[in-house]
């Protein structure tokens, strides 16, 4: 069983090597983004709460978090190992998470640490588009990532969109919670002895060999 929790800035990549990682050992993909995505859909006042401070760029509030993650880790397809996308996002909920590890019996596993530029990061995230339907990431500046008809999925045809949070004030916000909340998880980890660094500046298919290295190691 591979548990693999991917700690990085926003838009470093750890959407598209999650799915990468998916198909390659069947793993769960568990992005709280997504759950959260997911959560908003629906017509009420804790719906709408979410949106907002997504669309901020804002943490959302550790206990819809940890209500929702701890449903999601439970069901069938987590049982031969998941990776997790987006969390924990801070030290409390890491502590919290060991908790609900413990509670599950199921084990921490490795933890990847995507490393990039800001810059870079910057320009992937406002370039960053999303298949509304199946997730798809693309981007429209980065060769061989543009999808083929412009905003259409080349995977499944659904429509293309650019998330609410994309944007260069929400980029900001979200990278400055990253180092401030995020970031002193790379310690916790390597204090553990379950970090790994990843460089991934490079092209998705470079981080992915890196990261395999790691796990069947
Ligand atoms: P992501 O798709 O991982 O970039 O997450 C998008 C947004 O969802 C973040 O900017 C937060 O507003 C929210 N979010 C996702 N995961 C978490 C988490 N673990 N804790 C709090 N907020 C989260």
């Amino acid at each position: 069983m591979k548990n693999i929790i991917l700690l990085a800035a926003p838009a470093a990549g750890k959407g598209t090597l999650a799915k990468a990682l998916k198909e390659k050992y069947n793993l769960a993909h568990i992005s709280t983004g997504d759950l959260l995505r997911d959560a908003t859909k629906k017509q009420d006042t804790l719906a709408k709460k979410i949106s907002d401070m997504m669309a901020q760029g804002m943490l959302v509030t550790d206990e819809i978090i940890y209500e929702l993650l701890e449903r999601r880790l439970q069901e069938e397809d987590c049982k031969n190992g998941y990776i997790l996308d987006g969390f924990p996002r801070n030290i409390e909920q890491a502590k919290k998470y060991d908790e609900i590890l413990e509670k599950l019996n199921m084990d921490l596993g490795c933890v990847i640490e995507l490393e990039i530029p800001k810059e870079m990061l910057k320009m992937r995230a406002t370039g960053r588009r999303v298949c509304k339907d199946c997730g798809a990431i693309y981007h429209i500046s980065s060769n061989g990532m543009q999808p083929k008809v412009e905003g259409i999925c080349d995977k499944c045809g659904g429509k293309i969109y650019q998330r609410s949070d994309d944007n260069e004030e929400a980029f900001e916000n979200r990278y400055n919670t990253y180092l401030e909340k995020t970031a002193p998880l790379i310690d916790f980890y390597t204090n553990k002895g379950v970090l790994y660094k990843v460089d991934s500046s490079k092209d998705p298919e470079y981080t992915l060999q890196q990261v395999l290295k790691i796990i069947e190691k």
